[in-house]
């Protein structure tokens, strides 16, 4: 008998149908005999409703209220799926991240996880019956208030869950087959990648791929939670996402239904020797650049500019600074961080211009980021350049370039994004041959 979270994004349970259809899939999976936690997203664009909602009472609503109002959307779509599971003659009850002992530090919005105490879920389960949890928010002990962990959160308690109970596996249910090598909503032609290392995974996410949030795959990373992304729509196998020996999966035990799905010992062998150079093409548009134009090259100028920057509260990404012009001895220095933190950062920078010098500052938000990830492509020479040769071919401008081991970025103009990744997906002959991928449900939000 097996353990197995299971947790359901929010466009496999976006309405009253949906819900059943899911319930259906859970009892199924109790009946066959595992113990199933589930958690829940909220149903559709619910979450992206409650944010507009408090947009039009307040343009700052205070943090902790917004969490308050956010953790509604999960209540709702925990309570209907216990009702619809319970209605299918298998005992269900719906647990609020409180009450499923998920407890936080205070930083409203984004809060961590600090501890896991799923005792009432234990409970539920040694009873035989499914626990059904609600993603994304947990309770701090600081004020005993509750707090949400970040866009796409639910992701990240169905693995601190899968971890806290010693779960078998952590199945992620959403409305794609899996990873792939590109967002099959831009790139049709995208293939469904059966198994990727954690470190491969943390860079496709922290690069802006939203099938699996970031901090999730941190998570499942340090425990060593086996990740199975699957899609709820069909039965496909997904994405298998693990260490690179495999962690937790012990070779001597009966594997559990995913590892055999995705490939037994011998097949999985051999996938690792050939492993391809490239897993694939991340996109990501939510980021903005700014530009210092003018700026005296001097030693300490960089240092300033980005203290005043961190004090800001902005986390940036890529960074470039320009061979300084010789007859002035001026550079300009540009960044890129995310569009939400564009305004106090702008704000803090003017605040210093005089202090520091410079000319004047850009704001862009018009930009993109595509990234080309894959542990392969350390050992092989000539990835940059066939990447910058593809965006030539394509007409594309090339605005900034960051490097990895694992990982090539580069930016762009917003609107050339999209033709961007294709033209990358095809130039490193990722496009599938087994026709379009299939996008189940979801607008993409
Ligand atoms: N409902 C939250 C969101 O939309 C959490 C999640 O779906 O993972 O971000
Ligand atoms: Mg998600």
């Amino acid at each position: 008998m097996a353990l197995v979270v299971q947790k359901y994004g929010g466009s496999s349970v976006a309405d009253a149908n949906s819900v059943k259809r899911v319930a259906k899939r859970i009892a199924e999976a109790k009946r066959a005999g595992n113990d199933v936690v589930v958690v829940v997203s909220a149903m559709g664009d619910t979450t992206d409703e409650l944010l507009d909602l408090a947009a039009q009472i307040t343009p700052l609503p205070p943090q902790r209220e917004l969490d308050i109002l956010l953790t509604a959307g999960e209540r709702i779509s925990m309570s209907l799926l216990a009702m619809a599971i319970t209605n299918l003659g298998v005992k269900a009850k719906s647990f609020t991240g409180q009450q499923a002992g998920l407890i936080t530090d205070a930083v409203h919005g984004r809060a961590r996880i600090v501890d896991v105490v799923p005792s009432r879920i234990r409970e539920t389960i040694e009873k035989g019956q499914v626990a059904i949890v609600a993603g994304f928010q947990g309770v701090t002990t600081e004020t005993n208030d509750v707090t949400t962990l970040g866009r796409g959160g639910s992701d990240t308690t169905a693995v601190a869950l899968a971890a806290g109970l010693d779960a078998d596996v952590c199945e992620i249910y959403t409305d794609v087959d899996g990873v792939f090598t590109a967002d099959p909503r831009i790139v049709p032609a995208a293939r469904k990648i059966d198994r990727l290392t954690y470190e491969e995974m943390l860079e496709l996410a922290a690069s802006g791929a939203k099938v699996l949030a970031l901090r999730s795959v941190e998570y499942a990373r340090r425990y060593g939670v086996p990740v199975h992304v699957r899609s709820s729509f069909s039965h496909a196998a997904g994405t298998l996402v693990v260490g690179t020996h495999g962690d937790r999966i012990d070779p001597n035990a009966p594997a559990p239904a995913v590892a055999r799905a995705a490939g037994d010992g011998a097949a999985q062998k051999e996938a690792e020797m050939e492993a391809p150079i490239i897993s694939g093409v991340a996109h990501d548009r939510s980021e903005a650049k700014i530009t210092v134009v003018g700026v005296p090259d001097v030693p300490g100028m960089a240092a300033r500019i980005f203290e005043v920057v961190a004090a800001a509260g902005a986390n940036i990404d890529m960074i470039v600074q320009n061979v300084s012009a010789a007859q002035t001895g001026l550079t300009d220095i540009s960044f890129t961080l995310p569009e939400g933190d564009g305004p106090q950062t702008m704000a803090a920078l003017k605040s210093v211009q005089d202090e520091l010098g410079f000319a004047s500052l850009q704001f862009d938000d018009q930009i993109g980021k595509l990234s080309l990830v894959g542990a392969g492509m350390k050992s092989h020479p000539g990835v940059s350049a066939a990447l910058f040769g593809a965006l030539r071919d394509a007409g594309i401008n090339i605005e900034m370039i960051s490097t990895s081991e694992i990982r090539i970025s580069v930016v762009t103009r917003a609107d050339s994004l999209d033709e961007a990744v294709r033209a990358v997906h095809h130039a490193f002959g990722l496009d599938s041959s087994e026709g379009e991928a299939v996008v189940y449900a979801g607008t993409g939000r």
